[in-house]
């Protein structure tokens, strides 16, 4: 058992998970945005929706053509005007990342606080609160405080935080995500509502959302 007294603290004993794995969400993301740009099918700007013309069979943007725009915007998508709709109520979320080299560098820790190894060594990510009627998307010093005490209920071993950071997660009023067509055009659609659980929950809707659309079109693509 990895769970130690030493490093943890266990009053009850623990369990271990085998078989399950880990995202790096930061290095996903890298990696996919540098092979979207290197096949020249990423723009790093701010959409414009003001700038969108839809037709039911045609999308323009700028100087853009397509068939078909799905919108996955996270909960900036609450101001988005083709799908009002869309009832969101975000939860913002704060991460400390300490650095600790008295812990097993390969463990998820789910006790008062989750901890995860990060990527970069023996550094970890310790989780998470949330907090639904934020004021501002900046981590606060109130939710510091508290990731720190949810810390102290975990583990008895030395660490440095080296990081604080926010972000906010879409969640929906029912909490179930949303993966849908416009009721009008039927070349607009939305994968949203994925709240705390995105990067399990994604690419089940994306594949189920690229059939949808492939289907309908008939199986017309190029590519
Ligand atoms: C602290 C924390 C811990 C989490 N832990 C987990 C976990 O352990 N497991 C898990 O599965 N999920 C976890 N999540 C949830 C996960 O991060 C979200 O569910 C996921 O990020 C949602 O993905 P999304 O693509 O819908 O939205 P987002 O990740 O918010 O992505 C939307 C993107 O669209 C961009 N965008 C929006 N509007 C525009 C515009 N007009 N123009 C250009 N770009 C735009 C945004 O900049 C953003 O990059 C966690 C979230 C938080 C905050």
């Amino acid at each position: 058992m990895f769970l130690n007294e030493q490093q943890f603290v266990n009053p009850y004993g623990a369990c271990c998970v085998k078989g399950g794995a880990q995202v790096l969400a930061k290095k996903l993301l890298q990696a996919l945005r540098l092979h979207f740009a290197q096949s020249n099918s990423l723009l790093s700007e701010t959409f414009d929706h003001q700038q969108l013309r839809c037709s039911q069979n045609h999308i323009g943007y700028k100087m853009y053509h397509a068939r078909h725009l799905v919108f996955c915007e996270g909960w900036r998508a609450a101001s988005n005007p083709f799908f009002p709709e869309i009832k969101f109520q975000p939860a913002k979320g704060e991460l400390l990342r300490i650095r600790c080299s008295a812990l097993p560098p390969d463990q998820i820790v789910m006790g008062a606080a989750v901890l995860t190894p990060a990527d970069a060594e023996s550094e970890f990510d310790v989780g998470a609160v949330y907090e639904w009627q934020a004021a501002t998307q900046e981590p606060s010093p109130k939710n510091h405080e508290l990731l720190l005490q949810l810390l102290a209920k975990t583990i008895r071993v030395p660490f440095e935080v080296v990081a604080h950071t926010a972000a906010t997660r879409p969640t929906v009023y029912d909490r179930q995500p949303l993966a849908m067509f416009h009721h009008q055009y039927s070349t607009l659609s939305v994968i949203n509502g994925l709240g705390t659980k995105g990067f399990m929950w994604a690419p089940f809707f994306a594949e189920w959302m690229s059939t949808e659309i492939l289907m309908r079109l008939g199986n017309s693509f190029d590519n």
